[in-house]
């Protein structure tokens, strides 16, 4: 029973999980320059073809990148593929992997770009991506993938289908941390944007490509069907249903005594005596989600994106709130949206 229950969370967390931003790393962003990555200039020739693109020797000319032994360049990345994880997955596993990314990539990319058109510089450096399959960052452990704002670079985890579903996630974190001249400054703001921008205003054909069943057990997709959050349109979960669903859960009480990650990259406990959070910077991941949604539908998506370098506490001012008044009314908002669509998780 507790099982299927905790699966959800572990679905939604997947999302989380992607972000894996550590405690304070968006903060350190201000510090950080906008540096563009350097452009390799190898001319290297291939030492293999993937798809339409070439894997070439790496340069070196990027310290650090040793053990990288090859490079892939788009129009919008580089990519550094490390030697132990094309030795774990083996060459031709590895390759076709880096394939099925690959074909999507720069379209998906484009796609946010777009997305943040006016928010961002219209020239946007290639993003360096780095491969780290056998976890040798320990952020691995806890996330899917991970964009580091100080070393700037993604640096992806697990497997090419956790990448696929993270991987576009991690891009608007380097859009909205490093290449915006306004860069968001909160766990709150970098989850909620990234989420917003990759889930629901880009098409993301990096993650919608795969079948739900890479992603899910059976167990879960049943649940999924019965608390009303499954989309047979796009043959997978809505994921704005998903967010309410959960975020309904969490005030009542489904999730009291269990720890949860929240925005603020805290681990919290949530009790019985407090369904709702007494701060931004306390919600789960999908309620945080859920208060971006519910601030986007009740005052405008500008409002909202115009002020994504707010600190978390100070969120409310801005829509002439209490905190208390903003959680409060956010909290009844979400109650009333599920009701409406008529989803509701019930434990099995
Ligand atoms: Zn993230």
């Amino acid at each position: 029973m507790k099982k299927v229950f905790a699966m959800l969370l572990a679905v939604l967390l997947l999302s989380s999980m992607a972000c894996g931003q550590k405690a304070g790393t968006v903060e350190t962003q201000e510090t950080a320059a906008p540096v563009a990555t350097e452009a390799p200039k190898a001319e290297a020739q291939a030492v293999r073809q993937v798809g339409a693109y070439d894997v070439v020797a790496n340069d070196g000319a990027k310290a650090g990148t040793e053990a990288y032994p090859y490079m892939v360049m788009t129009k919008y990345s580089v990519w550094y593929l490390a030697s132990t994880d094309i030795e774990l997955q083996g060459e031709d596993t590895f390759f076709a992997g880096l394939a099925e990314v690959l074909q999507y990539f720069d379209e998906d990319v484009a796609d946010a770009q777009k997305a943040l058109a006016g928010r961002i510089p219209a020239e946007i450096p290639p993003v360096e991506i780095r491969t780290d399959f056998c976890g040798q960052a320990g952020v691995s452990e806890s996330a899917g993938a991970y964009y580091n704002g100080m070393a700037n670079f993604i640096k992806l985890f697990h497997s090419w289908e956790v990448v696929r579903y993270a991987l576009l996630h991690e891009y608007v974190h380097y859009l909205t941390i490093h290449c915006a001249e306004k860069k968001v400054l909160s766990g709150f703001y970098a989850e909620a944007v990234a989420e917003y921008v990759s889930r629901i205003l880009c098409k993301n054909r990096m993650m919608r490509s795969m079948d739900p069943s890479e992603l899910y057990d059976p167990e879960m997709l049943d649940a999924m069907h019965a608390w009303g959050v499954w989309d047979e349109e796009i043959g997978g979960p809505d994921y704005r249903k998903s967010v309410l669903c959960e975020s309904d859960a969490f005030a009542r009480g489904l999730y009291d005594g269990q720890q949860y990650q929240s925005v603020g990259q805290r681990t919290l406990l949530r009790m019985g005596d407090r369904p709702i959070p007494y701060h931004v910077y306390e919600l789960s991941y999908a309620e945080g989600e859920s208060l971006a949604f519910y601030l986007m539908e009740t005052y405008g998506e500008d409002r909202f994106l115009d002020n994504w370098d707010t600190a978390p506490d100070k969120i409310a001012e801005l829509y002439d709130l209490t905190e208390e008044e903003l959680l409060t009314a956010w909290s009844a908002w979400n109650a009333e949206q599920c009701e409406q669509l008529g989803i509701r998780m019930e434990l099995p």
